[in-house]
C-alpha cells in the first residue's frame, strides 16, 4: 500500500489557482479547481498541462462558488475528466451561474484581443467556451452539509459551513484513518447574513487560507461608504461600486438600504449592473426563503433591502452603455470585484476620468489587478488597450471583506478539538502566508509551513 500523498498543484504562494490532489491508494481527488487571477504570470499557469491526465481523477471537491475555487473545472473537463464535482446544493446553483459568466468573460477577451490586436497571441483563444461549461455542469454533483460521502473508493469527504460566502465549506477528506481538512476560504465571524465559520473537526493535517495573514482588520469606519456617497452626490458626480457578484452584491446592497433608511445617503438611483449578480441575487432570495440554516435567523432585513431598495437590474449591455452618461448622479454595483473583467470595465473606462465620481472598493484587491492599482494610488490604469487617467475620488471599504483576518484564522484553528501534526498555509500572498505560519508556531505552539507551487507531502 503507498502512502497517500498530498500535492499542492495551485494557490501555493499566491490567493489564486487553489487545487490540492489527494492521491491515496485507490484513488485520486483534486479539492478545488481554481483559475490562477491576477499578474500575468499567474494566469499564463491556467494554460500550462494540468499535472496528471485530468481522466485519472476520480472526483473533484469544491469548497465554493469563486472563480479561484471553481473556474478551471471546464478546462479541466476539456481536457478529459468526467467524473463527479462534489459541492454544496448552493454552491452548485453558484458554480452554474458562475463558470457560464467565466466562458463567456473568456470568449469576450479573446474577441476583443483579436479585434484590437493588442493581444501577444494571435489569434487570442479562450481558456475554454460556453460548449465546456455546459458539459461540465452536468457533472455537479450536491452534497448535504455534515453528511460523509464515498468520493472514491477507501475515500470519503464531509462539507461544514464555512461562513464565507452562500454554500461555502470546509471539507474534510478521510483516508483510511488519516482525516486533512481544506479550509477552503473562511469568512468572518459575525457576516451579515451568514453564519459563523464552523469549527474544524479534528484532523492530522490542516490546509489553511491565508489571504489576510498578515492583516487586522481596520475598525469599520461607519461613515466610509455614506461619505464618499455624500460627497460624489455633492459634486454632481456618480458613484461606481465594482463588486464580486457573489456575495459581495448583497452586502453592499444591504448596507445601501440601511444607509437610506437612516438618511445619511441621498436616495439616489442605485443600477446593479451584472446579469451574473441579479441571478447570484436570486439564489440568495431562494436561501433567506427556505430558511436555509447557513443563513442568520430573522433576515427580514434583508429580505426588505432586496424587495424595496429600488434597485434596477440591468440586464441588457446596451443599458449598461447608456448608465455612463446619466443624466442624474446614480450609484452603480457592478462586476468584477476586481475590476478585471466584467461590464464594470466600461463604466470605470468612462467614470475615473472625471473628478466629481467615486470609486468605491469593496474587498481584497489581488496584486496585478486593476483593483489594487487603485487602491495603491495609480494615476491612470490600462482598459481594453488604453490608458485611462485616474482623476475621479477612489475609495477603499475594507469593511465588505468576507475573509477572516490573521487573528480570526487563529481562533478558527484554535478552536479545533485536537492539535493536528501539521497546518499547511496556503492562498495568501507570500508575506501573508508567512506571517500566519510564524503566528500559527509561536502562538498556538503547531507545526505550520508554507508549502511550494508543486510540493508533494505525506499524509500517513
Ligand atoms: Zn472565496
Amino acid at each position: 500500500m503507498g502512502s497517500p500523498v498530498l500535492t499542492f498543484l495551485g494557490a501555493a504562494g499566491c490567493v489564486t489557482g487553489s487545487k490540492f490532489l489527494v492521491d491515496a491508494d485507490r484513488s485520486r481527488v483534486l479539492v478545488d479547481a481554481g483559475l490562477y487571477q491576477g499578474l500575468r504570470e499567474l494566469r499564463r499557469r491556467n494554460w500550462e498541462p494540468f499535472a496528471i491526465p485530468p481522466a485519472d481523477l476520480d472526483a473533484v471537491l469544491v469548497t465554493h462558488a469563486h472563480l479561484d475555487h471553481c473556474g478551471y473545472l471546464p478546462r479541466l473537463v476539456r481536457e478529459g475528466f468526467s467524473g463527479p464535482v462534489y459541492c454544496t446544493r448552493e454552491s452548485a446553483e453558484l458554480i452554474e451561474i458562475v463558470l457560464r459568466d467565466s466562458a463567456h468573460l473568456q470568449e469576450e477577451d479573446a474577441r476583443l484581443a483579436n479585434s484590437g490586436g493588442w493581444s501577444k497571441h494571435r489569434p487570442a483563444l479562450p481558456l475554454y467556451d460556453g460548449a465546456d461549461v455546459e458539459a461540465t455542469l452536468p457533472l455537479l454533483c450536491p452534497v448535504d452539509f455534515d453528511r460523509d460521502v464515498e468520493v472514491g473508493p477507501g475515500l470519503c469527504a464531509s462539507w461544514r459551513p464555512a461562513g464565507h460566502i452562500l454554500g461555502s465549506a470546509t471539507v474534510l477528506v478521510e483516508t483510511g484513518e488519516r482525516r486533512t481538512l481544506f479550509s477552503g476560504d473562511l469568512g468572518r465571524p459575525g457576516h451579515p447574513v451568514l453564519v459563523d465559520p464552523v469549527a474544524p473537526p479534528s484532523a492530522h493535517s490542516v490546509v489553511v487560507e491565508s489571504t489576510y495573514g498578515d492583516r487586522a482588520h481596520p475598525v469599520a469606519d461607519p461613515d466610509a461608504l455614506a461619505g464618499a456617497i455624500r460627497r460624489a452626490a455633492a459634486r454632481g458626480g456618480s458613484v461606481l461600486i465594482p463588486a464580486f457578484a457573489v456575495d459581495r452584491t448583497e452586502l453592499v446592497l444591504l448596507a445601501l438600504h440601511r444607509l437610506v433608511r437612516d438618511g445619511r445617503i441621498p436616495r439616489l438611483p442605485v443600477y446593479l449592473d451584472s446579469p451574473m449578480a441579479l441571478a447570484a441575487l436570486g439564489v440568495y432570495r431562494r436561501a433567506i426563503s427556505a430558511d436555509s440554516p447557513q443563513l442568520r435567523p430573522g433576515l427580514e432585513e434583508v429580505r426588505a433591502a432586496l424587495d424595496h431598495l429600488e434597485v434596477r437590474g440591468v440586464a441588457h449591455a446596451a443599458e449598461s452603455m447608456r448608465l455612463n452618461r446619466p443624466a442624474t448622479p446614480c450609484i452603480v454595483v457592478s462586476a468584477s470585484g476586481m475590476a478585471t473583467g466584467g461590464r464594470v470595465v466600461h463604466h470605470l473606462a468612462h467614470q475615473l476620468p472625471d473628478p466629481r465620481n467615486c470609486v468605491v472598493l469593496t474587498g481584497y484587491q489581488a496584486v496585478g489587478t486593476r483593483g489594487r492599482q487603485l487602491v495603491d494610488g495609480a494615476r491612470q490604469v490600462k482598459i481594453h488597450g488604453r490608458y485611462v487617467p485616474v482623476r475621479a475620488e477612489i475609495v477603499d471599504v475594507p469593511d465588505f471583506s468576507v475573509h477572516a483576518d490573521a487573528t480570526e484564522l487563529l481562533a478558527w484553528l484554535a478552536a479545533a478539538p485536537h492539535p493536528p501534526e501539521v497546518v499547511y498555509v496556503v492562498h495568501g500572498e507570500p508575506a501573508s502566508s508567512a506571517a500566519l505560519a510564524v503566528r500559527i508556531t509561536e502562538e498556538l505552539g503547531w507545526c505550520a509551513v508554507v508549502p511550494r507551487a508543486g510540493e508533494r507531502v505525506r499524509l500517513d
